[in-house]
């Protein structure tokens, strides 16, 4: 349920209601727009007598929201959600448009290091590396785990780039203390008690869609951070199985315009695994930032043909600056 104020509200009289409706046992959730505040509740709302809400003389009007996700909607919260990667000027949403970029998994340090400093030299706001990797086969190469993040950690010394890395396993936590995002991917997007625990957390969370999963379930997954707490929650579309088998998934760019409708949520896409071939990764990435994605997560890697993971589907620092440079165009022309 969400309750919109009138613009000439009075402190006490919101900060009345809100003591009143957390009395019947919901929770009060602040919206406060340059326009109109909101109070958006979350919990069982069924007791709530709506009549005598909307009856009060400073309220505009009172709405059950439908959906099942409450944080993640926009009727919550109108205004898109700007997530801001702290000590950085990295931002997404809101206008804000990020690239992350950076190689499928951590190799060396040297690999690292000479990534990074490409992408960043390209535009790159933030650096990409899986240290934790999920893969099909248990005889893949599985990253470097811990050492896999203290090279991350090091590459940001030295490049300044803030890191992205993906976790697998809640009792990881305490290694990603110096990660400044961290990433669900696609294969725990609906591992609840993961969700549930990174809620706890205070950092932004970069959600991919599950390889088979609609956008309900995807905003469901970012509610269930949310509803601990964690706000920041970066949606990310990285194709989902289909039929198709020239692609590596089927690239839903719908995902975009609609995530952008139902949720405040920056949405990034992800190119890479979406179409899993590097000469596909340039076009998409172009329709991605032409229908108004807030960021591209872009796989990129010094020796593709000997990439210890996903080499077909990354971009050399070359091909990479050369997307950067047109997804840059692109941008200019949706915002004239
Ligand atoms: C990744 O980004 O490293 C990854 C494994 O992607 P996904 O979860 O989308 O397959
Ligand atoms: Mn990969």
């Amino acid at each position: 349920m969400i309750i919109a104020l009138k613009r000439n509200v009075r402190a006490e009289e919101q900060e009345h209601l809100i003591e009143w409706l957390e009395d019947q046992g919901v929770r009060t959730h602040i919206s406060e727009g340059e326009f109109q505040t909101i109070i958006g509740l979350v919990g069982d709302t069924t007791r709530i007598d709506t009549d005598l809400i909307s009856g009060l003389a400073f309220v505009e009007g009172v709405t059950r929201i439908s959906e099942p996700f409450k944080k993640a909607n926009r009727k919550f919260h109108p205004e898109d959600t700007v997530i801001r990667v702290p000590g950085s000027t990295a931002a997404f949403g809101g206008g804000a448009f990020q690239l992350i970029a950076g190689p499928c998994s951590v190799e060396s340090e040297a690999q690292v290091e000479t990534i990074a400093r490409a992408v960043k030299k390209s535009g790159a706001g933030v650096l990409r590396g899986g240290a934790f990797k999920p893969r099909t086969s248990p005889y893949d190469f599985q990253g470097l785990h811990e050492e896999g993040i203290r090279i991350l950690s090091e590459v940001k010394k030295l490049t300044g780039l803030p890191i992205i890395t993906e976790i697998m396993d809640i009792a990881h936590l305490p290694l990603f203390e110096d990660v400044d995002i961290i990433q669900v991917g696609a294969r725990n997007m609906q591992n609840f008690e993961l969700l549930k625990e990174l809620g706890k957390t205070d950092k932004p969370i970069l959600l991919k869609r599950g390889l088979a999963n609609n956008m309900k379930e995807l905003l469901m997954s970012a509610e269930y951070i949310m509803a601990g707490g964690n706000e920041q929650v970066i949606l990310c579309e990285r194709g989902v199985r289909t039929f198709e088998t020239y692609t590596r998934n089927t690239l839903d760019l719908s995902a975009v315009a609609v995530l952008h409708e139902l949720s405040h949520l920056p949405v990034v896409v992800d190119p890479s695994h979406a179409t899993g071939a590097a000469r596909y990764v340039k076009p998409m990435a172009l329709a991605a930032a032409a229908c108004g994605a807030d960021g591209l997560m872009i796989e990129v890697h010094n020796d593709p043909p000997h990439a210890l993971c996903d080499g077909p589907q990354s971009l050399t620092p070359e091909q990479f600056d050369d997307v950067a440079k047109a997804v840059a165009k692109v941008r200019k022309a949706i915002m004239e």
